[in-house]
């Protein structure tokens, strides 16, 4: 590894580190990630406690190519939190520096941790509860998706709490800006909350790719898990959990969803019923149907109507026959708005 390739353009290779080390006082580790560990730190000058994610850029542990993609990936972590920074569900990249040898980015201090270890400590979480923290989360997506960015990596694990219990999206380290039309293959994320067709185009050439509906697959497994205590598509061998994913096969099984309301359940349904109505378009698409077709009008297609009507009726009759503003074509926007409105539906 020469220092060349990670030196700034003109600084020397440790100004980064030094700025840092003068303005902040690191302090014990609070999280760790692959190739990060997540510290408190204090501004030295006003005594605010913060956090510092430090990425490790040094050659010991892997290769060249290695250690410029982690660089390249981190800047552009950056690029993405500056570009959504200001929502009041997502984390505040407060500075970032850069060495040789560390990046260091400063974020707002997230003191209650992980909704993974809240929701671990309590075991499950109430509907009421749920409702509130999943609003904050799709509103964040909805955001996010409004600027065509992808999040890729929506977990409990990178969702956050304040010292009020205020949810912050963050980890931005698999994001990506998508322009409209256009569609992403890379296998990326974490297991149990990849969208089937991300597995999918990894497997196959001819798949046309994905977007940002993946991130609203994702919200969905994190609705069920924070309702279930436990994830809907899970197996301890890795390949029957993917194929889990791919047949969009979970259950309400019991004792962890007797007591829910049909309503939370409609609303997890949602999910699986856009996920069928995409994976039922593409497998009409191998017959004479084209992809065309399907986004210009997809309630022609007879099987995939006859699903809406169904799930449609059951999810929003009371309301679809009412309302000019929201209809049965909502359904194919598989935006985070539609997560928000069967939101709406819980509080009602
Ligand atoms: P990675 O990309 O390596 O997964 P993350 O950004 O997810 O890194 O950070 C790793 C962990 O550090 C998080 O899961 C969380 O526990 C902790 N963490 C990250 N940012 C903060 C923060 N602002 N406040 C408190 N804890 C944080
Ligand atoms: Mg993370």
């Amino acid at each position: 590894m020469t220092k060349d390739i990670l030196v700034g353009d003109e600084l020397p290779d440790w100004v980064g580190a030094k700025e840092f080390y003068q303005k902040y006082d690191p302090k014990e580790v609070i999280g760790r990630g692959v190739s990060s560990v997540v510290r408190r730190c204090v501004h030295r000058h006003t005594g605010q406690e913060l956090a510092v994610k430090i990425i490790e850029i040094t050659a010991e542990k892997m290769t060249a190519e290695q250690l410029e993609e982690v660089k390249s990936a981190t800047l552009k972590e950056i690029q993405v939190l500056n570009m959504v920074k200001g929502h009041s569900s997502i984390i505040t990249l407060i500075d970032s520096y850069e060495s040789t040898t560390f990046i260091f980015l400063v974020f707002d201090l997230m003191r209650r941790g992980e909704l993974f270890d809240y929701l671990t400590e309590k075991v499950t979480l109430s509907e009421k509860e749920t409702r509130s923290l999943m609003r904050a989360l799709l509103e964040a997506v909805q955001y996010l998706h409004s600027r065509n960015i992808v999040h890729r990596d929506l977990k409990p694990e990178n969702i956050l709490l304040d010292d009020q219990g205020l949810l912050k999206l963050s980890d931005f380290g698999f994001s990506v800006q998508l322009p409209p039309g256009q569609k992403l293959r890379e296998l990326c994320g974490t297991p149990g909350y990849l969208a089937p067709e991300i597995l999918k185009c990894s497997m196959d050439e001819t798949h046309p790719g994905y977007g940002q509906e993946v991130d609203l697959w994702a919200c969905g497994v994190i609705l069920y898990t924070l309702l279930a205590g436990s994830p809907p598509f899970w197996h301890r061998k890795q390949m029957l959990m993917l194929r889990m994913i791919m047949e969009g096969r979970y259950q309400f099984s019991s004792p962890d969803w007797d007591d829910r309301s049909d309503t939370v359940r409609d609303l997890v349904l949602i999910l699986s019923v856009l996920a069928c109505i995409r994976m039922y378009g593409r497998y009409r698409r191998l017959r004479p149907l084209t992809r065309e077709v399907l986004a210009r009008d997809p309630y022609s297609v007879r099987g995939i109507r006859r699903l809406i009507d169904g799930c449609a009726f059951r999810i929003y009759g009371h309301w679809v026959k009412k309302g000019e503003q929201q209809n049965r074509a909502a359904l194919f926007q598989n935006t985070a708005k539609i997560m928000l409105l069967g939101l709406e539906e819980l509080e009602a």
